[in-house]
This record gives structure tokens, sequence and C-alpha cells, in this order.
């Protein structure tokens, strides 16, 4: 705040001072004044007496020689001094002997000191005769105008009354000065320093010692000042720590250290946000242990304090995929998963936290087991709210509790159901290549140019003891997730080539074999080199293995695709872009890639006499192909109209059901022989 000068403390001493030095001033020259005065009268009456004595026996002398002249001498004698107005001698009964008057002096300090000393005063001395007899002669009498002592007076007041000021004023101003320098000066710089106090942080900035007030109020204010600050700032400082002690405990569980409910609240509002925002799945999991109320009775609360401490850090371990952690209270914790993709990354994460308390906890030496049921609810399908998320999956735990034990459970059946589903079928998948379950079928591709069978595709099987045929698009994903893929993967091309020599030795030498890749396999670095054994082992001639990548597996990282498929063309195989057209491939990077055919995705072929666009898109894929210098072939051709649409495009060669569903190794090799034979008599749709 900065301080007004006319509200200076300064200021208004200084008017305050001046103010009463100028009264005590004008105080004390009136009483001089006033004591002037009376001294001043007192003059008159003496210089009236000592006048008298003067003339005294002059004037007794000319009344008793009754000396007129001499009478008169005296009396001007007497007119010497000039205040004396009137002058007489002679007897009181008798005419007077000798007198003179004036007129009354005209001075302008009159009208002031007429009223004090009176205009004038009057004076008589009885004229006595010496010797025994001391005879009354008469009288001597004077009167004094008073004027002259009056205009002294004035004078001498005058100067009394501006010295008597002028010293009270200068007094006044000493003391303003002195004032100022001890006190005023002092506290306006105390004031400054002050005012740089940072309020959060008081004693950070301490009040300097005044130079030469260290031992007065001033320095002794000081001190007492700082003190106050430092403990004002203890004071903050541990009422912050309070503070932030009751936060934790309002929002941290008091023994694992966990959020609790209401800090997870605040923590899943913001990842809802998020997630709503940039339209992301969000799974709450809701984890209730299992049977922990006997754990307590069984052994002591203490250790199941202990249990629950190692339980979450257990579940610590998993955070580096949480977006939340909580314990929500008893033996129940919340984790959230954000950012998730699919359904089942959920449920991988509930069977990764009831995989790690597989292992035993070890509490005073003693083996404890825990198990918990996991409730799973999904944002936004299952609510859209933090409360409802929560509590779905609270009653989720609790119903699947009911049921049986150590198992997690979705909120909404179906999800449940197909999570339970793709869960077991990863974990079979695990066995299903040791179990044999696995086999090749493989599906010809015609050359349109004499509609001859130039190659098969090798399309994996899988035949589940339970579930019969699983469709590859539902487990080669699965597959990849868990990385069987890589096994799988060499499987199917050692598989593939070794049918491939089989044909090529039963006289369909000129048969080609197109086996797909999965992205996971195409970035592993043991590719090429196992492509590069089985094409020595099973001696394949160059160009007639075909390996078939998704454009989206290339696209992810452009240059190390570009290496693999660089170094697996050296071992003499053919690359193909399979399904292309629904990824979003860069024409640009297209070019810049070692691919030798483009497999025109079925999604277009099947609808291409129906859709314009995808009649547009057929014939720009054929165009791209042909300006590349690469190969085009059609996949999922399944009408003789469809085929005679891609054919007049130009398209090299063409694949589907129209010729063949893909078939067991032995049906293919029937149906070789068939067309072979076919070929022989008449020109038909397929020879070879
Ligand atoms: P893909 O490589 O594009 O295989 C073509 C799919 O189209 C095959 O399905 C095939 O049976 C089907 N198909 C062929 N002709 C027609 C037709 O005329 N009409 C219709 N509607 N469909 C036709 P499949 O065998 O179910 O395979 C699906 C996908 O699974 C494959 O697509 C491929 O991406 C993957 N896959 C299959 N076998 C393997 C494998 O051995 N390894 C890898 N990594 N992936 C495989
Ligand atoms: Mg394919
Ligand atoms: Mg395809």
């Amino acid at each position: 705040m900065k301080l007004e000068l006319k509200n200076s403390l300064s200021l208004k001493l200084l008017r305050v001072v001046l103010l009463s030095a100028l009264a005590v001033g004008v105080i004390l020259s009136c009483a001089q004044i006033v004591f002037d005065a009376y001294k001043t009268r007192q003059a008159v009456t003496n210089d009236a007496q000592r006048i008298l004595g003067m003339f005294r026996d002059p004037s007794t002398q000319a009344v008793y020689s009754l000396d007129r002249e001499m009478g008169m001498q005296v009396i001007e004698g007497l007119f010497q001094h000039d205040s004396v107005r009137v002058a007489a001698i002679g007897h009181p009964n008798e005419p007077m002997l000798a007198e003179k008057a004036r007129d009354l002096a005209q001075l302008p300090t009159r009208w002031l000191t007429d009223p004090i000393l009176g205009q004038e005063q009057h004076f008589t001395t009885k004229l006595m005769g010496r010797g025994p007899y001391s005879e009354y002669y008469g009288d001597l009498s004077i009167t004094l105008d008073t004027a002259l002592y009056g205009e002294s007076f004035v004078t001498s007041s005058v100067v009394i009354f501006i010295a008597g000021v002028l010293r009270a004023l200068a007094m006044g101003l000493v003391l303003y000065l002195v004032y100022h320098w001890l006190l005023t000066k002092p506290l306006s710089k105390i004031i400054e320093h002050l005012s740089q106090i940072n309020p959060d942080r008081p004693s950070a900035h301490k009040l300097p010692m005044l130079k030469g007030n260290e031992k007065n109020e001033l320095g002794l204010w000081i001190n007492t000042a700082n003190q106050l600050l430092s403990s004002i700032e203890r004071n903050t400082h541990l009422r912050r720590e309070a503070e932030s002690s009751l936060l934790r405990m309002a929002q941290y569980d008091f023994l694992t250290g966990l959020p609790n409910r209401q800090q997870l609240q605040q923590q899943l509002d913001q990842i809802l946000d998020d997630a709503g925002r940039l339209q992301r799945r969000v799974a709450v999991l809701c984890v209730g242990l299992d049977d922990f109320k006997s754990i307590n009775e069984q052994f002591s609360y203490q250790t199941g304090d202990q249990l629950l401490l190692a339980l979450s850090d257990r579940l610590r371990s998993h955070s580096g995929r949480l977006g939340a952690l909580a314990r929500l209270g008893g033996d129940q914790f919340a984790l959230v998963q954000a950012d998730i993709e699919q359904p089942y990354e959920a449920a991988e994460l509930a069977q990764s936290v009831l995989d790690s308390l597989e292992q035993p906890f070890i509490l005073d030496q003693q083996e404890v087991r825990l198990r918990a049921t996991i409730g799973i609810t999904l944002f936004p399908e299952d609510g859209d709210s933090t409360e409802k998320l929560l509590q779905k999956a609270e009653q989720t735990m609790t119903l699947a509790k009911s049921r049986s034990r150590n198992r997690y459970q979705f909120y909404i059946a179906s999800v449940d159901s197909e999570m339970r589903r793709r869960r077991e079928l990863e974990k079979d998948l695990r066995e299903a290549l040791a179990l044999n379950q696995f086999y090749l079928v493989y599906q010809p591709q015609i050359d349109y140019r004499d509609h001859h069978v130039v190659g098969v595709e090798a399309l994996l099987r899988w035949q589940h003891p339970e579930h019969g045929l699983v469709p590859p698009d539902l487990f080669i994903p699965l597959a990849e997730q868990n990385g069987t893929i890589i096994a799988i993967g060499e499987w199917i091309l050692d598989q593939a080539c070794r049918q491939l020599r089989e044909w090529h030795d039963q006289g369909f030498s000129e048969l080609r074999m197109a086996v797909n890749l999965s992205t996971v396999q195409l970035h592993h670095v043991e590719l090429p080199r196992v492509v590069n054994n089985l094409m020595q082992i099973y001696r394949l001639p160059p160009r007639s293995l075909e390996l078939e990548v998704t454009e989206t597996g290339l696209m992810e990282d452009i240059t190390t695709a570009a290496q693999h498929l660089l170094s697996l063309r050296r071992s003499g195989a053919l690359i193909a872009i399979d399904d292309f057209g629904t990824g979003y491939s860069s024409l640009s990077y297209l070019k810049s890639l070692p691919l030798d055919k483009i497999k025109i995705d079925k999604s277009f072929v099947m609808d291409l006499l129906q859709d314009d666009d995808d009649a547009t898109i057929v014939r720009a894929i054929i165009q791209l192909g042909k300006s590349l210098g690469m190969q085009v072939i059609a996949e999922g051709v399944e009408t003789a109209e469809q085929e005679a649409y891609i054919m007049a495009q130009g398209c090299n060669e063409g694949q589907g059901y129209f010729y063949s569903k893909p078939l067991p190794a032995r049906e293919l090799m029937l149906y070789l022989k068939q067309a072979r034979r076919l070929s022989a008599g008449v020109t038909n749709p397929v020879t070879l």
C-alpha cells in the first residue's frame, strides 16, 4: 500500500508541532508584554517622582520668595522632559505662581497605549520649609503624557512578540526534524521492508536492524516483529503439514497407502473424460478377495493387515498397465485400465492379476494363499459415469463370487462369454500345435492367360476337439497376441514347403505355393533364415514360394518391413501384398517396397458388379499394379461375371470359390489332376 503524503505522520507532526509552538510563542510573548506594560506604568511613576525630587528645592524657594520669574524658570526646567505636559507651582488657595501646559503628543500608538497606561498621569509634591517649623508653602504638580512611554512599550512589545514567535517556530522545526530523523524515517524504512515480505514465507525476508537503533524501542520492535514472523512461518508450515496429511488421510488408504474410493472417483472422472474425448475404452476391475474373513479369523487381524499390504504390492506390480489403482475398503480393490482397444485386454489384465495371486504369501513363516474374484465393467458400454462403472463392477464381482470363485467376470454376459471363449481358445492354442490340431487347406490360383492353375494359397485350419473348426480370423489374432504365431507360422511354412515338394515330385513342378505371413512373423529376425533353409531342404526352385503380407503390417514400420522383405526375396521367395485396398497404404511407399504381386481384397471383388465404387477401386488397383510392374491377383472371385470383368480390366490371376474352395491336400491333388485331364481334352475354365 502506498502512503499518501497528506496522510504522512511527519506532515501531521509538522502541523501539530508548529501550531502548538506558535501558540506557546504567542502566549509567552503576551505574558511578557503584559509584564512590560506593568513595568512601563512603574517607570512613569518613578520618572515623575524623580523629576519632582529634582525640582522640589528650587520650587520651594520660588514659592517661599513668591518669585514668579524663578517659578517660571523652574517650570521651563521641568519642560525639558519631553513627557511633562502640564507643570504648576503655587498654593492651592491662591492663584498659581507659575504654570505651563502643552498639547498631548500626537503619536500613532496612542490608541493602543492610552487604555493601558492612561492618557496622562498626575503627580504632586508638597513644598515645605526647612528647619524646625516645616511650614507648608504650596504644591509642585506635574502631569506626564504617557504617549512616549507607550511608544517604546509598543516597539519592544512588537520585538518581543516577533522574537517569541520566531523562537517557538524554530524550536518546533528542530523538534520536527529530530522526530523525523529519529522516528518517521526509520519507520518508513521498516514499512518498505515489511511490504517486501512474502506472506507465504514470512521469515524468508527478515527485517534488517536499523543502525543506531539496536537498543531502543525501534530495535526492540524489529526483533519482536522478526520473532513473530518466524513463528508465523513455523505455524503456517505446521498447519500446511497438518492440512496435507489430512488431505492424504482423506484421499489415501491408511494401511496400504493406495488411493481410497474418493480419490479413485476423482481419477476415474478424469480418465473417463479423456477417454470420452478420444473415443477410447476404459475397463474398471473390481477385485474382491475370496474368504478374507476366514483368514482374519484363522490368523490375526495384524496378519490380515500384512496380507493386504503384500497384496497391494502385487497389485502395484501391474501399475504399468493401469490408469488407477485404489483400495475400495476392506478386502476390495479397484483397477482401472485406461485406453484399451478390445475387451480381451481387460480379460488379460484380470487373468494376470489372478495369476499373480497363485504364488502364496509368506507371513510369519507361514504360507497363505489368497484368491480373488474380479468384476469388470467397460466404458462406454456398461456405463458412462464413474459411479455406474464402479457400482456395476462391484455388483458383478459379488455376483461372480456367489457362483464360483477365483475368476473374473464381465458385466455384460455376452462380452463375458466371448472373453471366456477367447481365453479358453488362447489357452488351447498353446497346445494345438503339439496336439496336431492344425492342418492346411489349399486354394487354387488361376492364371488368366491360359486358365491354368499356377499356384495354391495355403490356408490354416484348426480342428478344435470341442469347438470344431475355428476360423483363422478368430484364432490368428490370438496367436499373434500370445506369440504362438511364431511357432505356428514356422510349422505352416514347413508344412506348405513339404507339400509343394511332394506335388512337384508328383509332376506338378510348375506349381507355386502362397503362404500367409502374419505381421509378427514378418518382424521376426529368424524368418529369412527359416525361409531360406526350407527352400534348400525341400529343394524348391526360386519363385515357387510366394509370401503374402498384409498392408497394415507393412505400413507400421516401413523401413524395417522393406529390409525384411528384401532379405526374404533374396532367398528366392516372391512377395505379395494381401487384402490390398483395405488398409491405408501410401502409394509412394508401395513403390519403395520390393513387391511382386498385389492381391485385390475380396470385399471389392464381391460387390464389383453392384457397386460402382468397388469397380472403380478394382480398376485402379489393376492399373496401379501394371504401372508398378507388379502382378495383380483378385481374391474372392465367385462368379463368371466377376471373372469376365476383371479379366477385361487386365487382371493377371484370380482365386475364389468360382474355381474352388480351399481344399485339403489330397483333394487338391485330385482337383489338379482333373484340371489337367480336362485341359488335355476340352479347353474348359480351369486347366493345368
Ligand atoms: P486371406 O489371406 O485374404 O485369405 C483369403 C480368405 O478368403 C480365406 O479365408 C479364403 O477361404 C477366403 N476365400 C477364398 N475365396 C473366397 C470366395 O470366393 N469368397 C469368399 N467369401 N471367401 C473366399 P480363411 O481361410 O478363412 O482365412 C482368413 C484369413 O485368415 C486369411 O485371409 C488370412 O489373413 C488368415 N490366414 C489364413 N491362413 C493363414 C495362415 O496360414 N497364416 C496366417 N498368418 N494367416 C492366415
Ligand atoms: Mg492370403
Ligand atoms: Mg486376402
